[in-house]
């Protein structure tokens, strides 16, 4: 049997639980943790052993609920997160991330010659496979994975 692992429970804030392993430090920059948020208490757990996939990385953020713009962030480098939302100690909201057909606005493009960086044109990329991320510019067809979008965050 698989323990899991206990971690202080919190009175209102959010849990980000089933984060792909080794990604919680890019969930905690996707927060602005500690640069935007440096007196948030925040517990991080990684590598935690997990009953439906082999390890996980959870994130406990206190007195926060999560923006749809963050959510989205980290459904691209965490696609299996779940996101509780904690009010008095109880779990008000339970949302798996999802990440959509295309992404817009959220990110730059990386190739430097791509029109989005000269027109006032909205970054688009049509998401190509979603485990691990592949997305493609709509505009200029240059391919971002990985690391080259959690640069952005
Ligand atoms: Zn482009």
């Amino acid at each position: 049997m698989v323990e899991e692992v206990k971690v202080r429970k919190i009175k209102d804030g959010t849990v980000i639980d089933h984060i792909t392993s080794g990604e919680a430090l890019n969930v905690l920059k996707i927060l602005g943790i500690p640069k935007d948020y440096p007196k948030t208490p925040v517990t991080v757990a990684m590598n935690v052993l997990s009953a439906k996939v082999d390890s996980k990385d959870i994130v406990k953020v206190e007195g926060r609920e999560l923006k749809a713009e963050e959510v989205d962030k980290i459904a691209l480098i965490a696609p299996r997160a779940t996101i509780n939302i904690i009010r008095g100690f109880k779990v008000v909201e339970k949302k798996k991330v999802s990440i959509p057909e295309t992404i817009e606005g959220v990110l730059r493009c990386a190739n430097p010659n791509c029109v989005t960086h000269f027109e006032e044109v909205r970054s688009r990329f049509v998401v190509e496979e979603r485990s691990p991320i592949k997305l493609r510019c709509y505009f200029c067809e240059k391919v971002m994975r990985g690391e080259e979008i959690v640069r952005q965050f």
